[in-house]
């Protein structure tokens, strides 16, 4: 019996747009193809090749690859001595994992608050947080939707106060910030802060299915950032302290032998993920040329429609990168709420989502900490959307989605 003929889409139907997608190509596959023909398929040449290019990418000494970018905070955490009885500022209006990561590290969380129009931790923010927190021990600042805030003020302002400072670049990977006396730095550079980190979730700037990394200068804290990702043991006869088992009577290490660190989690990425890795990487520059443009088309096409409609505040000092593309609708303003706009815009074929709920309102921080008074993420949190962004959309869809919101909106 012979399968029924697939029935066609109406000529008409637009394809459906997502807020945020991969973008995987012909060499991609290849690359992938590769490392399933190979020997190893993880734990094999693939990721160290893949952590150099990344490390060279973003301008740091090393770059330590991981499972996921939440795995990424977590290590970062635990390098940092994050642990119990220290208090870690997180701006609010960011992904659970930010905080997630510190606090099953053992610390506790202070949320900070943000610019209701950027989503960007400011300096005062931060300060205030401080002064709320009483003493602090590490602040995860966030480049919300691919902009960098002000690190500079930022990281002198932490530094003052004994501040250890992660970078969770999740968002902005090959984002840039100006300095004051005029030079550029990278981020992941960690010239403003001590660790960055970095997600590589199909919806961020390049795709490994799941995969995430750690950057930094310090030789040490890398080796620490490797031990935890492989279950915290060594195999590095340098670091034995167990000289009797470690050695045979020559003085040679034993081949078998491994030592204990201390516990950790196997949150290694193997070698298909990090050949994927690696082919996106290679086209990062092409990808966020494609960023930008659009998010220049979305800014033509949305900016008259200031203020109740409008994209979200640039901060000056930045060379974003932009990850997702951002609007602040005054939904009150027009009549409809947030969650009736999203369904219409669905049944235009086209997605949206909302970056984020804003942490410190989740009830199990709320429960813990009390409810903190933070008017600018609430502000902002109100009026935000994504509207869909990713590297292989046209100016074309960017239209096609500026038509649909003017349209339901009334504009
Ligand atoms: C994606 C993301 C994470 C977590 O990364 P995963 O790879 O999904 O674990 C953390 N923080 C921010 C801001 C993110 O966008």
């Amino acid at each position: 019996m012979s399968a029924p003929a697939l029935k066609q889409p109406p000529q008409t139907a637009k394809p459906f747009l997502p807020y945020g997608r991969q973008v995987i190509e012909e060499d991609d596959i290849q690359a992938v193809g590769e490392v399933l023909r190979g020997d190893y398929l993880t734990t094999g040449p693939a990721v160290g090749r893949f952590e150099a290019a990344f490390a060279k990418t973003v301008n740091a000494k090393h770059a330590v690859v991981c499972a996921n970018g939440t795995a990424a905070l977590y290590m970062a955490a635990r390098a940092l001595g994050l642990g119990p009885g220290t208090k870690v500022i997180v701006p609010s209006v960011t992904f659970l994992a930010t905080a997630s990561a510190p606090y099953l590290n053992g610390a506790d969380i202070v949320f900070a608050d943000v610019d209701p129009d950027s989503g960007l931790m400011r300096p005062q923010h931060l300060a205030d947080a401080i002064a709320r927190a009483g003493r602090a021990d590490a602040v995860f600042n966030v480049h919300l939707n691919g902009q960098c805030g002000a690190v500079e003020e930022i990281a002198q302002l932490a530094r003052r106060n004994g501040l250890k400072i992660v970078d969770d670049a999740c968002h902005a990977l090959g984002a840039a910030t100006v300095a004051k006396d005029g030079s550029h730095s990278l981020i992941g550079e960690n010239v403003f802060c001590d660790l960055s980190v970095f997600s590589f979730h199909p919806v961020k700037a390049i795709a490994m299915g799941e995969g995430g990394a750690v950057t930094t200068n310090d030789p040490q804290t890398a080796a620490q950032l490797m031990r935890t990702r492989n279950h915290g043991m060594t195999r590095d006869a340098a670091e034995f302290a167990n000289r009797q088992d470690a050695f045979e009577s020559e003085g040679h290490p034993n081949p078998w032998y491994y030592e204990l660190a201390e516990p950790g989690f196997n949150w290694r990425a193997n070698d298909i993920q990090c050949a994927l890795g690696q082919s996106q990487l290679a086209k990062l520059d092409r990808f966020l040329t494609r960023r930008r443009a659009l998010a220049a088309a979305y800014d033509a096409h949305l900016a008259p429609y200031a203020p109740r409609l409008r994209p979200i505040a640039r901060h000056r000092t930045c060379l974003p990168a932009w990850h997702l593309y951002a609007v602040l609708i005054d939904f009150a303003s027009f009549g409809i709420t947030r969650a009736a706009f999203m369904r219409r815009l669905a049944e235009e074929g086209i997605g949206s989502q909302v970056h984020y709920f804003p942490v410190h309102r989740q009830r199990f921080y709320a429960e813990r900490y009390g409810a903190a008074k933070l008017p600018g993420a609430d502000a902002y949190y109100a009026r935000v959307l994504s509207l869909p962004f990713f590297a292989s959309m046209t100016q074309d869809d960017v239209a096609r989605v500026a038509h649909a919101v003017r349209k339901i909106l009334a504009l």
